[in-house]
């Protein structure tokens, strides 16, 4: 079978499951496409062939038992920060560049058990921090969609090498976006869930009360077969939640699209780098989305102002605590020669960073520092707050809201924007994860230059299964979704 790529989780699992093709033929139809293809793409940091293929046969001797996991013998690839036992995890840094990590993180162990075969590591920004996934020390992975286009980040890898079938669903983290702007500049369906849904045991830390794992894939579907593996409380984390895991596959139909109360926020339709063809696409899916059958209600977010300044403030000082623990002495990357033991700190810290990391390694250190802690931190501690509340009040009155998931479509490569102005791009992203509310990205559409625009769709917490629910719906009365880059159409 030459089209194994095309078919979705649930085609793949029924494929499986009545042995039309074994888990093997798959992974290996996947291996061979990112042989052939990924030297254009660059999706992936370390590809993990002859493991996959032994999980592969182990997957398939329990599919012949009868008694697999839905997603038993199924490919998957990993955002290269969650740590793999016996696999290099580098989070995109020359630091973690030689990094075996002696245990899986929980992420990757609950797919392991449910018989999910990792392909490899997908890029990212150094440590999770930026919007290109230029920022990280292997280079720049490019958009399916456009090669000379980024495909966001930081989860820029996952979401490439789905959208050029190097996968078929893929891990990501969202600290600040990182999962729903790769999702919309690759025309994916990504979801961010409710802080402490998905166990961030493993996961490196970039700026750890923001920080969330999640699903990127082709659709809502898709994504529900993930979230059902990977959801759950984790003693292994304690800001994970102990409470019921939906089972969001069986939920997809579950929320009423009639008679949904879908918030329209004045401010962000206004926010002046928003780009016409976005706001075009946006609101025509809105549009869609009333006709079967819900409700728009303007409402007012009046902190929006406020996002960008308090996440680059308390992410940044997150990650300067966060990212103390690579010295160069204990693992990661040590400089040659040190004279003493602050030339060992310091020459490996410098080489061992890039300059987005160290940028706001420095911004956050000097938050924190006595003197400007109150001014700075505390001040941003209090309008997350008000932000949080800013939510909390729309929910009384509206069920989901949305919004557009990024002001652009993907930028060109080193497009080279300065530091606020990349920053200014997060604007529609941020404030989920200052809330820890979770949100998803759904592909509505295309721009001019025919690259993807996403819609996203902000639940209260624990409406995982509701947002899933609508992306569904809405998938099942459009077709944007199925949409294929022309690199995912070639066959390798
Ligand atoms: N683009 C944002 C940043 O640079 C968000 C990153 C993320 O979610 N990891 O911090």
């Amino acid at each position: 079978m030459t089209d194994l790529h095309r078919l979705s989780i649930r085609e793949l699992s029924e494929g499986l499951k009545q042995a039309q093709f074994s888990s093997r033929e798959l992974t290996e139809h996947y291996l061979k496409r990112i042989a052939h293809i990924d030297p254009k793409v660059k999706s992936y940091v370390t590809v993990t062939a002859e493991q996959a293929l032994a999980e592969a046969d182990a997957a398939d001797a329990v599919l012949k038992s009868g008694n697999a996991h839905a997603l038993a013998g199924i490919p998957l690839a990993h955002k290269d920060i969650f740590c793999t036992q016996g696999i290099k995890t580098t989070a995109g840094s020359k630091m973690l560049d030689n990094f075996i990590s002696p245990y899986d993180a929980t992420v990757v162990a609950k797919a392991k058990a449910a018989g999910l075969v990792t392909l490899g590591k997908v890029n990212m920004d150094e440590f999770a921090m930026g919007s290109t996934s230029e920022n990280s020390y292997f280079g720049a992975t490019s958009n399916p969609w456009a090669l000379d286009r980024v495909p966001g980040g930081s989860s820029g890898g996952s979401a490439a090498a789905v959208a050029a079938d190097l996968a078929p669903i893929a891990t990501g983290t969202d600290t600040g976006g990182s999962i729903r702007q790769p999702a919309s500049f690759c025309g994916l369906t990504g979801l961010k869930p409710t802080y402490g849904r998905v166990s961030r045991f493993g996961m490196i830390a970039y700026a750890s009360s923001l920080d969330q794992g999640g699903p990127m894939a082709r659709s809502a579907e898709d994504c529900a077969y993930l979230m059902n593996v990977i959801a759950g409380h984790d003693a292994k984390d304690s800001t994970s939640i102990n409470k019921e895991v939906d089972d969001y596959v069986a939920n997809l139909n579950g929320t009423a699209v009639k008679g949904l109360r879908i918030g329209i926020p004045k401010q962000y339709f206004n926010v002046a780098g928003l780009d016409a063809d976005v706001k075009a696409r946006v609101e025509e899916s809105l549009k869609k989305l009333e006709e079967m059958g819900a409700t728009l209600v303007e409402i007012d977010l009046n902190m929006t102002e406020a996002y960008v300044p308090t996440y680059y403030l308390i992410a940044p000082a997150e990650a300067s605590s966060n990212l103390s623990r690579y010295d160069g002495v204990r693992y990661g990357y040590r400089c040659d020669n040190p004279k003493d033991i602050l030339d060992l700190y310091k020459r490996s810290r410098s080489e061992g960073f890039g300059a987005e990391v160290q940028r706001r390694i420095l911004i956050g250190t000097y938050a924190l520092s006595a003197g400007y802690y109150d001014a700075y931190y505390v001040k941003a501690q209090k309008v997350r707050r008000l932000i949080q509340q800013d939510f909390l009040k729309a929910f009384e009155n509206v069920d989901v809201i949305a919004a557009p998931s990024a002001p652009t479509t993907a930028y060109k490569i080193g497009a080279n924007l300065s530091p606020t102005e990349m920053y200014l791009g997060d604007i529609y992203t941020l404030a989920v994860n200052l809330a820890g509310l979770p949100a998803i990205n759904a592909p509505v559409g295309f721009d001019q230059d025919s690259l993807p625009v996403g819609l996203q769709l902000i639940g209260n917490y624990w409406s995982e299964s509701q947002l899933l629910s609508i992306v569904h719906q809405y998938q099942q009365h459009t077709d944007w979704h199925t949409k294929r880059a022309a690199i995912a159409e070639e066959n390798a």
